[in-house]
């Protein structure tokens, strides 16, 4: 069974870990996922981009498997499905699609807009026991093809955005999508305090965990952090473990075309990353 997001966040904030969103591509990616959590009894949200939705064929075509997933596994730790980024549509197609979490980037619209249409999709989580999760500023880097440059929030803008009832809130502090420039100037903790001073018990998201270092994870959980999105780290480790298969030749030796065969090594170094990440964030025996 899924559950929203919002008890396993706000343990964590009281708790002073933070519970890590990872995002699903496929079957494989989402086995792993789950094997992880449930051999280290860490909480987790599963977290889906509207690209990576399409290429699963759909909203409920994802929803449905991971649940049977949870049923066939025998999952018993708490997992949360989580639309990333959704837009205003999105948001609807996964409240259909039985997800039990979801992300509106509003962050196109004028505020005035933004904060509309945030309340409308409060006001429906809260009816179906969903939890819902804000963004305020854009957030750098490129994903699904919309690009930011890693601004930092204002934090009576995020203040503002967390009364209106949202259960999490994404907020800029230098962080961005992707992998990181050479030149990037780190996590801006002076933001993130003046955020967590003004919002107090509210879970804060970052996102673009991919390449920050351990410590400044470490210390923004200290400051508030409850939830953090890892996505490309683990595309990174798959692609590396699948050509190096392929680079010894293994995918022609017997039935090492298999894709059962061929993919085992690119799972297996999901799994061991998203374990990783468990113990870095702490919530390792949360569940
Ligand atoms: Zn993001």
């Amino acid at each position: 069974m899924l559950v929203s997001a919002t008890e396993m966040l706000q343990k964590a904030k009281a708790g002073h870990y933070a519970v890590g969103q990872f995002n699903i591509n496929n079957l494989e990616w989402t086995k792993q996922v789950l094997l992880a959590a449930e051999e280290t009894k860490s909480p987790v949200i599963l977290g889906v981009s509207c690209g990576a939705a399409k290429y699963m064929t759909g909203f409920k075509t994802v929803a449905d498997m991971v649940k049977a997933m949870i049923d066939c596994m025998g999952i018993t730790v708490p997992v949360a499905l989580h639309l990333d980024h959704g837009t205003y549509e999105a948001c609807y197609d996964c409240i259909e699609a039985g997800f039990s979490s979801i992300m509106f980037d509003g962050s196109k619209y004028a505020i005035e807009e933004n904060v509309a249409k945030t309340k409308e999709l409060i006001d429906v989580c809260k009816k179906k026991g969903m939890s819902i999760e804000a963004e305020v500023g854009a957030i750098g880097g490129e994903e699904d093809g919309v690009i930011g440059m890693g601004e930092c929030a204002d934090p009576r803008e995020c203040k503002m955005i967390a009364d209106l009832g949202v259960d999490m809130l994404a907020a800029g502090i230098g962080n961005i999508h992707g992998k990181y420039p050479a030149n990037w100037k780190g996590l801006s903790f002076e933001t993130l305090d003046a955020i967590q001073q003004l919002t107090g018990e509210m879970p804060l998201v970052l996102h673009g965990g991919t390449g920050i270092p351990d410590d400044m994870i470490k210390k923004a959980i200290n400051l508030g952090v409850a939830k953090i999105n890892v996505n490309t780290e683990c595309q990174l480790v798959f692609a590396e473990a699948t050509r190096k298969y392929i680079e010894a030749g293994k995918d022609l030796e017997g039935k090492g075309f298999d894709p059962r065969k061929l993919l085992a090594p690119g799972c297996d170094a999901i799994k061991a990353k998203v374990i990783e990440k468990m113990e870095l964030f702490g919530s390792v025996g949360k569940a």
